[in-house]
């Protein structure tokens, strides 16, 4: 097959992995520059064009598409499905997971566990804003914010007024979420592919620190998932409508909770932790599924 990569930056180590495993399957694959990409949307032909040149057929594309980029990113995706390329994950679902009050919005809606949420924009009550999710301590984040930049924990309800005032200030859209204290810092990245776990670690935070992300010093380990927390990571990502993601997870009380849902997730981590050959399994997916306009909406959504 001939696959591309949508990526911004063929030197990352996800971009990296998965051009060799897809090249050690006997794959041919390119890494495209997703924002380098232009297009003539009103031909009735739809094409791609790259470096001056129509880009050739592609049986497969792998959008990689960073947060900041998503707007354009998956128009780009919308038009290679509108070619009749399998896209692993189409545009619509990727849009639909990178909004997080529609993502929580529809997860909720599936009846899937997740920490009791508020959100607001400009509230007319703020006391009853942290109120209504059980009180202080309460976990405020901003909407915009990934890599846990913008997510703070709020130990008292006069601190959580003081925060959400602040954020109310910089006119930023903000959730309000009970804080899932006996997760003690760690949370669980579930990395689902075609419907299955292929993959999971726990990530814990480092001391002193509540949010685990590896990028604010979280370490990565191995972890066995029960039976409730696979069930709930792969409706999650069904949800979502995506064949290819990392569902986060927190252990709580009541069962396990998702965080959130990612639509371009790494591989770094994953592969280090557990010692999978993850992007192996993103292509033997690809395999099974590529077939010409084998996605949902073909690029109508
Ligand atoms: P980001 O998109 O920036 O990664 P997250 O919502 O994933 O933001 O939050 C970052 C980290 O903070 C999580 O990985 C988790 O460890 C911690 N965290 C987030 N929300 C909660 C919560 N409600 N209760 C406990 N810990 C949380
Ligand atoms: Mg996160």
């Amino acid at each position: 097959m001939r696959v591309a990569i949508l990526s911004r930056n063929p030197k990352l180590y996800s971009t990296r992995r998965l051009v060799e495993a897809g090249e050690e399957r006997g794959h041919q694959v390119d890494v495209i520059d997703t924002m380098h990409c232009y297009m003539d949307i009103t031909s009735n032909s739809p094409s791609v064009r790259y470096h001056g040149k129509k880009l050739p057929h592609y049986d497969a594309v792998i959008p990689r598409i960073g947060a900041s980029v998503t707007f354009y990113g998956t128009s780009v995706v919308r038009q290679f499905e509108m070619m009749g390329t399998y896209s692993i994950n189409e545009s619509v679902a990727i849009s639909r997971s990178r909004d997080k009050l529609r993502s929580l919005q529809l997860l909720s809606r599936k009846g899937i566990g997740m920490p009791r949420t508020g959100f607001a924009h400009s509230p007319d009550k703020i006391d009853d804003l942290i109120k209504n999710v059980g009180g202080a301590p309460v976990v405020i984040k901003l909407l915009e914010g990934t890599q846990g930049i913008g997510v703070v924990l709020a130990d008292t309800h006069k601190a959580a007024e003081s925060i959400i005032e602040a954020f109310m200030g910089l006119n930023a859209s903000i959730l309000v979420q009970e804080y899932i204290k006996e997760a003690g810092g760690t949370d669980i990245r579930c990395f689902v592919v075609g419907g299955k776990v292929i993959a999971a670690m726990k990530r814990q935070a480092a001391p002193g620190e509540f949010r685990s992300n590896l990028h604010r010093g979280g370490s990565a380990s191995l972890t066995r998932l029960s039976p409730q927390e696979r069930k709930t990571a792969v409706d999650a990502a069904k949800t979502m409508g995506l064949n290819c993601c990392g569902v986060d997870i927190l252990r709580s009380n009541h069962g396990p909770v998702v965080m959130e849902v990612n639509s371009s997730p790494g591989l770094e981590g994953i592969e280090t932790a557990t010692g999978k050959n993850v992007a192996s399994m993103v292509f033997e997916f690809i395999e099974k599924s590529a077939r010409p306009n084998n996605t949902k909406t073909r690029g109508k959504g």
